[in-house]
């Protein structure tokens, strides 16, 4: 069985991460999506409201899963046994930053890293634009999937 994960921040999951998600399906029995807990980072979104707008994001999907974690990306793929790590490329600035991770991964570890690039229609969305149209009372809902919502705009 082949099983990737899928780490990230997902502060909150936008519909880039919807797309990269839905086409990892199609090549891994299951994705497993694991949100990084960093403590020295100050997120919109706490780590139940992350998970739960995951969580309902895909509840229909019986390949995707969420969890979350800390520490090396490596370790934990180790300690749940999974080889491949998904990622999403956007642009070059993408690329660069991914390509050291990806090749210290692997020197640290057997993991395999298959990037996916970013759909036309999504390239453009990053959770930091999205918080930032939340923090300025946007029409962030076009970005993000439905289960994405924000108490009190
Ligand atoms: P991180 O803090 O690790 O960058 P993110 O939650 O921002 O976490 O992103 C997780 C993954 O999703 C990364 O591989 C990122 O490149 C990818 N990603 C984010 N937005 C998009 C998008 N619009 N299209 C494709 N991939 C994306």
């Amino acid at each position: 069985m082949k099983k990737a994960i899928f780490p990230g921040s997902f502060d909150p999951i936008t519909l880039g991460h919807v797309d990269i998600i839905n086409r990892g399906v199609t090549l891994f029995d299951e994705v497993i999506v694991a949100i990084g807990e960093n403590s020295s980072k100050n997120y919109m979104f706490s780590l139940e409201e992350r998970k739960r707008f995951i969580e309902n994001t895909f509840k229909d999907n019986p390949k995707v899963s969420v969890v979350s974690y800390s520490g090396l990306t490596t370790d934990f793929c180790k300690e749940i046994g999974v080889e491949f790590i998904l990622r999403g490329l956007r642009n070059p600035a993408d690329f660069e930053f991914e390509k050291a991770i990806a090749q210290t991964n692997r020197h640290l570890s057997t993991l395999e890293t298959v990037f996916l690039l970013t759909s036309a229609q999504t390239s453009f969305i990053s959770s930091s634009i999205v918080r930032e149209i939340i923090r300025f009372d946007g029409d962030y809902q076009k970005l993000v999937p439905n289960s994405v919502r924000v108490k009190n705009p």
